[in-house]
């Protein structure tokens, strides 16, 4: 089996996990995990989003959050990222402190107007003009429902195609296939990274998997043997999308760790520390963990 002999695990619960959960969890609170979260490892890490609090109250308190990690990496080499929808939150991002930003746009129409609002065309327009802008901030592009949208237009391989292409003409430094309703498998995962491995290099690409029908870990074996090695996850497999019914959590980043080091690939996070994370996850955060180690993770803790 070709693998990898590194990757890198881009954690996601801060923002991915959070936005979903309907009670608001103390800014306090998301710092102090935030925190916890750097100092098993990660390199860069999903911290909120700058959207409508109207529409997600939860991140209400992004340009709080972002300020406290900020002070508290300085000279860590740590790379915070938040998500944008639009150019409101490109604005407010770039004050903020985050060094990287995501924006989001769906490959799916009937997923795009659902979750911001206008066409994919629409975004791309305004994605192209961000991008003029973005100055030293690394962008990145997230193509939503890379891989099936169980309700409106069905996702043709030449749209998403001419999507990632224009998105690096335009000026994306990396961009985030994701599997915004968890419907891939290995062999959807294979056809569309084998079409765009042909115009795309590996470095530039990142998969963003969620979890619903159970087939992540899959997925991502699949992706590293197509020469993928960054993977975004959530640690206690939290996460789901507001304007994605039915969709459920991240890849558990415990889970996809323990797989990870039991195959010898590195990625420079503690395991140990991690599950402690976890545990101060299950204490802040008013919701399940959903993880497979999570039933065992008693006897993992140090
Ligand atoms: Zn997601």
């Amino acid at each position: 089996m070709k693998l990898p002999r590194q990757i890198e695990i881009i954690e996601v619960c801060p923002r991915d996990g959070f936005q979903n959960i309907d009670q608001f969890i103390e800014t306090e609170d998301k710092i102090e995990i935030v925190k916890n979260l750097i100092d098993t490892g990660f390199r860069r890490i999903e911290i909120t989003s700058f959207v409508s609090p109207k529409y997600v109250p939860q991140m209400r308190d992004a340009i709080e959050v972002c300020k406290a990690v900020r002070n508290y990496i300085s000279g860590r080499g740590v790379n915070l990222i938040a998500l944008i929808p639009n150019r409101r939150g490109f604005e407010t991002a770039i004050t903020s402190g985050v060094d990287e930003i995501n924006y989001v746009v769906s490959v799916s129409e009937w997923h795009n107007m659902k979750n911001v609002g206008r066409t994919t065309e629409e975004s791309m327009e305004d994605f192209k003009r961000i991008a003029t802008d973005k100055g030293s901030k690394k962008l990145r592009i997230s193509l939503a429902t890379t891989f099936g949208c169980p309700f409106g237009d069905e996702i043709k391989s030449e749209r998403l195609m001419e999507l990632a292409i224009s998105s690096l003409e335009y000026g994306a430094d990396e961009i985030l296939l994701a599997d915004t309703f968890g419907l891939a498998n290995p062999v959807l995962v294979e056809r569309i990274l084998s079409a765009l491995l042909k115009k795309i290099d590996a470095d530039k690409l990142c998969l963003h998997m969620h979890d619903t029908c159970g087939g992540g870990l899959a997925n991502i074996l699949t992706a590293m043997q197509y020469g993928i090695f960054k993977f975004e996850s959530a640690s206690g497999g939290l996460g789901g999308c507001p304007f994605a019914p039915g969709a459920s959590g991240n890849i558990p980043t415990e889970d996809l760790l323990y797989m990870i080091n039991g195959m010898g690939i590195k990625t420079g996070i503690d395991f140990n520390r991690l599950i402690n994370v976890v545990f101060l996850i299950s204490k802040r955060v008013n919701t399940p963990i959903t993880s497979h180690l999570w039933a065992m993770s008693e006897c993992l803790r140090h």
